[in-house]
């Protein structure tokens, strides 16, 4: 049976790792957190004492760590698992960093003889339990498929976006629409609440006119015109705003990189900005909202 080690057992990977137990893979699990180690480890998983050790006679690395430098941390330089790991092994790593950077890690592996994807993932800490997450998968479409019964477990869709990097692409290309297509539904809820009309039926209006869109119908950053959204509880849970300013960022570092013009991308990585710098980091990306309603 294939042996799988699983390292970054947070918000994302904890939950993501338990589907794979579920699924009956033998995991060998590392995190910097003793908690979240703790947590997987109740149930099922081999406890590993640092990455190194989790790595030991496994045939795949699977990794969910916060950002870019993490990634090249874990991986590269004299302590880096790439120096230990038998050639072939199959690393995978889903989480959310540049292009460039998942590019660059992914040469090194192939010096090393490995097999490497990016696969970041959408679908939120929701999508992570119950196992339906989205994979934009970088890579060869050999290693893919070595890595889709895997993938499945966790998730219910798997796109192989093109060569290494085009997963962290892919990504970063929805995450700014996102941005850009939440910020811009606030503002014009908050024009027209502050003309008079009920949030409930300008969403009504508009979700059956041509500004329909994801925010507006699915996620209405609006308290209490939808039950169940973060929204109508506080802005709390669903995907914090601090998250989607770092993709904001991704997203202006890869235009930057490749010369190309995103000022809608640019504006809302800078609305973003000035939400987290007011204290709401924690909070849900629709709260965004609270920069544009009059109180
Ligand atoms: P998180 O902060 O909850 O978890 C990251 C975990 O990595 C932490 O438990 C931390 O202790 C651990 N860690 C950091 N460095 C480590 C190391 N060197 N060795 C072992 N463990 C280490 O973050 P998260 O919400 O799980 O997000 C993970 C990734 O998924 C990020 O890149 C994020 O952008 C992406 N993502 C998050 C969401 C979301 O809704 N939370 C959605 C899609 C994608």
């Amino acid at each position: 049976m294939q042996t799988v080690a699983f390292i970054g057992l947070g918000n994302m990977g904890g939950p993501m790792a338990a589907n794979l137990l579920r699924a009956g893979i033998k995991v060998r699990a590392f995190d910097l957190s003793p908690e979240a180690l703790n947590a997987l480890v109740a149930q099922g998983a081999y406890p590993a004492g640092s990455a190194q050790d989790a790595v030991r006679g496994v045939d795949v690395v699977i990794s969910m760590l916060p950002a870019g430098r993490h990634v090249e941390s874990l991986y590269l330089g004299n302590d880096g698992l790439f120096s230990r790991l038998s050639p072939g092994t199959l690393v995978i790593d889903c989480s959310t960093i540049a292009a460039h950077t998942a590019r660059h890690v992914a040469t090194e592996a192939g010096k090393a003889g490995l097999r490497m994807l990016d696969a970041p993932v959408s679908g939120g800490t929701a999508g992570a339990a119950a196992g339906t997450l989205t994979f934009m998968v970088g890579g060869e479409s050999e290693s893919l498929e070595a890595a889709r019964p895997l993938l499945s477990a966790m998730g219910k869709n798997i796109f192989h976006a093109g060569m290494a990097g085009a997963g962290q692409t892919a990504k970063i290309c929805n995450n700014m629409l996102l941005g850009i297509l939440m910020a811009g539904t606030a503002e014009a809820l908050a024009l027209g609440v502050g003309n008079g009309l009920d949030p409930a039926v300008l969403s009504d209006i508009m979700s059956k006119s041509s500004g329909r869109n994801w925010a507006l119908e699915l996620y209405n950053p609006w308290p209490g015109v939808m039950d169940n959204t973060p929204a109508s509880r506080g802005y709390s849970g669903g995907f914090m705003s601090e998250l989607m300013l770092k993709d904001l960022g991704l997203a202006e570092e890869t235009a930057l990189n490749s010369h190309a013009a995103t000022p809608l991308g640019s504006l809302a990585r800078n609305l973003y900005e000035l939400h987290v710098k007011s204290g709401c980091g924690k909070e849900d990306f629709s709260g965004i909202v609270k920069q544009f309603r009059k109180e």
